[in-house]
């Protein structure tokens, strides 16, 4: 019989659900509606409930379940002490499922459980030391350093989302000023095209067009204005490249990686972005910390969340 963990990607708007083997094999792949208004208790619930369905199939040995959920995680205890996705604060995660299905559970952070899954058997497989940079609504990392997942002194390595890069730059969902996600990230993107579509309509011609609204302006159609060639959205998007790029350089310099792997919804609609990256790098990262250095995409796509969260579990058993 198979040895399986289930694998967890607790999202605002949906639960993914997996059944990973230790060769990061899927089995099984379900979503269901996350529901979080009906509060925490009522998630885990739901969570209790497809868990049950997996354990009563007798075709698996489950060993353990690993879920990765978006906030900031106490590393042992497994408590979720911030979920701004769910509204949680302080939601003991680890124990709630646990008492329910006897499982050893493992909770972490949803974008390092992505990193994890890249580390093991996506696009970082053989590598020990890589930064996973994922670029979607908001900028998020994972790090493997020396052959491990880098939690950092209270948990929290891996934000490079909110790495300064601009000191007087837009200001940030996190409160600060000049953020890379506040620049890069897709929701930023959308934001300052509207900004400088109500500044001037006449510039913004082409995604009102393209939209029934500035309201409906989104990232993906910036990025395709700026391939199609309108100067507005090759703006932004080149801002956009340019945070990022300062970003990659210095996570070089900082971290050394092997492997810079990038992916998230963002990169799909700027093709050039890792040829940037590559070009900055190379152009201004120390030359001895990019010797060995490879920028290369993701490739577990929206699986690498539930492979690594499943893995992650699977490894600490
Ligand atoms: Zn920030």
């Amino acid at each position: 019989m198979n040895e399986c963990a289930i694998g967890i990607d607790l999202g605002g708007t949906k639960i993914k659900v997996a059944l990973v083997d230790r060769s990061g094999q899927i089995y099984y792949n379900q979503k269901i509606p996350t529901r979080a208004e009906l509060g925490s208790q009522s998630v885990i619930q739901a969570i209790v409930q497809e868990v049950a369905k997996l354990q009563s199939s007798k075709e698996y040995q489950i060993k353990a379940l690993g879920i990765g959920v978006a906030g900031q995680i106490e590393a042992d205890s497994g408590i979720v002490k911030f979920a701004p996705n769910l509204k949680w604060h302080n939601v003991a995660l680890k124990s709630g499922l646990y008492h329910q299905i006897h499982l050893p559970v493992a909770v972490v952070d949803d974008v390092k459980a992505a990193a994890y899954g890249e580390w093991k058997y996506g696009a970082g497989k053989g590598c020990s030391d890589l930064v996973c940079m994922f670029i979607g609504t908001g900028i998020g990392g994972g790090i493997i350093a020396n052959g491990k997942l880098f939690g950092g002194g209270s948990n929290t390595a891996g934000e490079i989302g909110h790495m300064i890069v601009e000191q007087n730059g837009p200001e940030c969902t996190c409160g600060n000023w000049g953020c890379v996600e506040a620049i890069g990230g897709g929701w930023a993107i959308a934001k300052h095209a509207k900004e400088m579509v109500k500044n001037d309509r006449q510039a913004g011609q082409y995604l009102l067009d393209c939209c029934q609204s500035i309201d409906e302006i989104t990232a993906a159609h910036v990025a395709l204005g700026a391939q199609k060639g309108d100067p507005l959205c090759q703006k932004v998007i080149g801002n956009a490249v340019n945070a990022i790029v300062a970003c990659s350089v210095n996570i070089v310099n900082v971290l050394n990686p092997i492997k810079l792997i990038v992916g998230g919804g963002v990169v799909k609609g700027i093709p050039h972005l890792l040829d940037e990256i590559r070009k900055g790098i190379k152009a201004r990262a120390l030359a001895a910390a990019c010797g060995n250095l490879e920028v290369v995409d993701a490739a577990l796509g929206d699986n690498a969340g539930v492979v690594g969260a499943a893995t992650y579990a699977l490894d600490q058993v």
